[in-house]
């Protein structure tokens, strides 16, 4: 009988990961063979040992929503699709200080600068840029949360700025596998993606960066998206489960249900822990088919608070009381 779980595959993924060896791409492949209940537990071991029980909770602001220029398949923000979301153009600091001040009431301790944008674009769009870093400045001055920016493509002048200013994390998904990408984008690229991550990373702030399942990529995409994101280097892995909105093409083409079941969720997430061992899991887990405290109680480390970016909505008389 093997150590942990009992099941020899998972079990010598576990004291390999424990041991400081990477899992090859063929090793975290044949763990999608597994059980799920043997998967989910081992990853919990891999996360107890390496990356702590710790939870962290957060919260986010728009700067802008829903005029975005690109494609996105899965994306309610994208201009080119018909979601019936919330939009709005550039709003002020003071607006995205009072959402960060009610995210720290309810317990946030940190809080994400969002714009759905290509990209930050600071001299073209100089006034929002402006609002940005006016944003960051007093939320920073205002209240005890750690400041994120979500702000699509950077340049490393643009990068330095944020540095400068004491955002903490970056963050730009990568979405899928290169493979899956080019089928849900066809604006911009997943080397795109990388080099914005690369960036941010040169210009000292650390990366959260992840993906979305349940837009109709296989598991194979998910292991290899994140053993792309272990390459990158990250610091934190975000693991969003998409609530697809009615009006995109993902929701077109899998309906307006999570195309994952739970158990494709914490396959998932167990894959990930072992390509992931020691960093943080964020989650959103808001009509997924999995709860909260299940995403805690198998590997992951991390909720957020109210709004999601890009991967659903709430309707807005939840996404108040959030
Ligand atoms: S995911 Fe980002 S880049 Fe893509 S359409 Fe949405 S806001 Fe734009």
């Amino acid at each position: 009988m093997s150590q942990w779980t009992g099941n020899e595959t998972v079990d010598e993924a576990v004291a390999r990961t424990l041991a400081g060896e990477a899992l090859t791409r063929e090793e975290c492949l044949a763990l999608l063979d597994e059980s799920v209940d043997a998967l989910t537990e081992g990853a919990a071991v891999v996360r107890d040992e390496l990356a702590g029980e710790g939870v962290t909770t957060r919260g986010l602001g728009y700067v802008t929503r829903g005029i975005c220029s690109q494609d996105c398949g899965f994306c309610a923000y994208s201009a080119r699709h018909d979601a019936d979301v919330e939009q709005h153009g550039v709003i002020e600091r003071e607006k995205l200080r009072d959402a960060a001040k009610r995210a720290e009431r309810k317990g946030a301790e940190r809080f994400n600068i969002v714009s759905t944008r290509r990209g930050a674009d600071s001299a073209l769009r100089t006034d929002e840029w402006q609002e940005v870093l006016g944003a960051i400045e007093t939320i920073r001055e205002e209240t005890d949360l750690e400041v994120d920016a979500c702000l699509g493509f950077l340049e490393p002048d643009e990068a330095e700025r944020l540095a400068g200013e004491g955002v903490k994390h970056y963050v730009h998904m990568v979405e899928t596998s290169p493979r899956y990408f080019e089928e849900i984008t066809s604006t911009h690229t997943f080397e795109e993606r990388r080099r914005t991550l690369e960036v941010a990373r040169e210009a000292g702030i650390d990366l959260i960066s992840g993906i979305i399942v349940g837009m109709g990529e296989t598991p194979v995409d998910r292991v290899d998206a994140a053993r792309e994101l272990r390459d990158i280097g990250i610091d934190v892995f975000s693991l969003n489960v998409l609530s697809p909105v009615a009006g995109t093409p993902v929701a077109e083409e899998v309906g307006t249900t999570p195309d994952i079941t739970r158990e494709g969720i914490l396959q998932t997430l167990a894959v990930v822990r072992f390509v992931h061992p020691e960093i943080r899991i964020d989650t959103n887990t808001a009509r997924a088919p999995i709860t909260r405290e299940e995403f805690l109680e198998a590997s992951g480390n991390s909720i957020q608070l109210g709004d999601m970016i890009h991967y659903g909505d709430y309707p807005v008389s939840e996404r108040e009381s959030a």
